[in-house]
């Protein structure tokens, strides 16, 4: 678990650091606003952890960039600033939860546990959906634009592995093997084009490309992505 600790107090973020590596995780640690952007941009990070009283830039800026650039993780603030205005404001700009100091590690530490916990919780239980394509594989249940299409078992574990390994390459052999492991042959009548054929269709009108890749094999992708080449 990788997190973001972005606070201009060396000797806290020191501690900090310290304990929650401790505790197992790997930590990046920011001391202005503009090194906590930097990073964000570098890394993927399950959980920040702001200072809003930040230099440079305000936490609660920076907080605004990453909701803004669609940067889900949690956030939880850490700060001085206690009065029930900055506490709202904080959770407008999209913290999931806000520490006031001086306060005590061991609550720091069951707040991180709770948020991961419900982020986890929460990407397993999500759909894996893309453009207008929802796919909820608990339920089993794929839709576009809110309407539900049918697809055969075959079809929906393509998808679904399409949809994994999203703007990565599908090999041939990874989908005959999906498929296989799904206890079926893959059936000479059958073959793979004939099914990738089938899904576009199926994805007409959901704003997912699935293109293929000469001599490797295929690649889902949000559409538009990549420019369509002339001729
Ligand atoms: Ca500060």
């Amino acid at each position: 678990m990788h997190i973001l600790l972005a606070e201009d107090d060396a000797i806290l973020a020191d501690a900090l650091s310290a304990h929650l590596r401790n505790a197992g995780y790997l930590v990046e640690h920011a001391p202005n606003g503009p090194v906590a952007e930097f990073l964000l941009q570098r890394h993927s990070f399950d959980l920040a952890i702001l200072d809003l009283g930040l230099p440079m830039m305000d936490g609660l800026d920076v907080l605004r960039n990453m909701r803004a650039s669609q940067q889900q993780m949690p956030v939880i603030i850490l700060t001085a600033r206690d009065s029930l205005d900055s506490r709202v404001a904080g959770l407008d700009a999209g913290a999931d939860d806000y520490l006031t100091k001086p306060f005590d590690f061991p609550e720091l530490d069951a707040r991180v546990r709770a948020l991961l916990r419900r982020a986890s919780a929460g990407a397993a239980s999500t759909e894996l959906g893309l453009g207008k394509l929802a796919f909820e594989p608990r339920t089993r249940r794929a839709s576009i634009a809110g309407e539900a299409i049918d697809l055969s078992p075959r079809e929906w574990t393509l998808l679904e592995l399409l949809l994994l390994n999203r703007d990565n390459v599908v090999t041939k052999e990874q989908i005959v093997q999906t498929w296989t492991g799904d206890g079926g042959s893959t059936g000479a009548g059958n073959p793979i084009e004939v099914y990738i054929h089938r899904l576009r269709r199926r994805l007409e009108g959901a704003g997912v490309d699935i293109r293929t890749v000469r001599g490797l094999g295929y690649l889902l992708e949000a559409e538009g992505k990549t420019p369509a080449r002339a001729g």
